[in-house]
């Protein structure tokens, strides 16, 4: 069975979390461009330097950046045979960028997870306090709900129209939640 998948969803919706327990369940790697960034902005790279500011904002790094990451990543050996990408493609133009870097070996499923919007801004300002993150201010989060609404919901009917779309309510439990999701790409997979 081949999963090369992608979680999508707004900011707080708990993709990060899933995303690392579907990775451990279907044994690819989860690869989240947040964190790649946020390793690189620590690190002070010139990676980390280009896209700090956009981060620290609430808006997305910009595509060629974000897409050469990507790509560079894809081509590591461990996602030769599947992997999870957590927070990419986020614009319609990486989506048409991921089509090309994927070639033949197309995506398998894409799985949105859902999310009450009063709830997440809610938890992501809970998250800023115990991670202590620079975007995660009151008026940086809502400015990255907006780009998500703006930028990247559009993708949710790009998938959806391919057939690859799997919805999944991303409230309760973690574990209900991790439960929901590998139950509804069991079934997708498995078609
Ligand atoms: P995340 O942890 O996935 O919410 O990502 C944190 C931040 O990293 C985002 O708010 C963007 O600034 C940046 N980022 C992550 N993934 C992407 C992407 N695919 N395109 C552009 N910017 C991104």
């Amino acid at each position: 069975m081949s999963s090369r998948l992608v979680l999508v969803g707004p900011p707080g919706a708990g993709k990060g979390t899933q995303a690392v327990r579907i990775s451990e369940a279907l044994n690819i790697p989860a690869i989240s461009t947040g964190d790649i960034f946020r390793h690189n902005v620590k690190e002070q790279t010139e990676l980390g330097k280009r896209a700090q500011r956009y981060m620290d904002s609430g808006e997305y790094v910009p595509d060629d950046i974000t897409n050469a990451m990507v790509a560079d990543r894809l081509q590591a050996d461990d996602a030769a045979a599947g992997f999870l990408l957590d927070g990419y493609p986020r614009t319609l133009a990486q989506v048409d960028e991921l089509d090309s870097m994927l070639g033949d070996a197309k995506l398998d499923a894409v799985v949105e997870i859902t999310a009450d919007v009063e709830e997440v801004v809610a938890r992501l300002l809970n998250r800023a306090q115990e991670q202590n993150r620079s975007d995660d201010s009151e008026p940086v989060i809502r400015r990255r709900m907006a780009v998500y609404a703006e930028q990247t919901e559009p993708l949710v009917d790009v998938y959806r129209e391919r057939g690859l779309l799997i919805q999944v309510d991303g409230m309760g439990q973690i574990e209900e939640v991790t439960a929901r999701l590998l139950e509804a790409l069991k079934q997708k997979l498995g078609e």
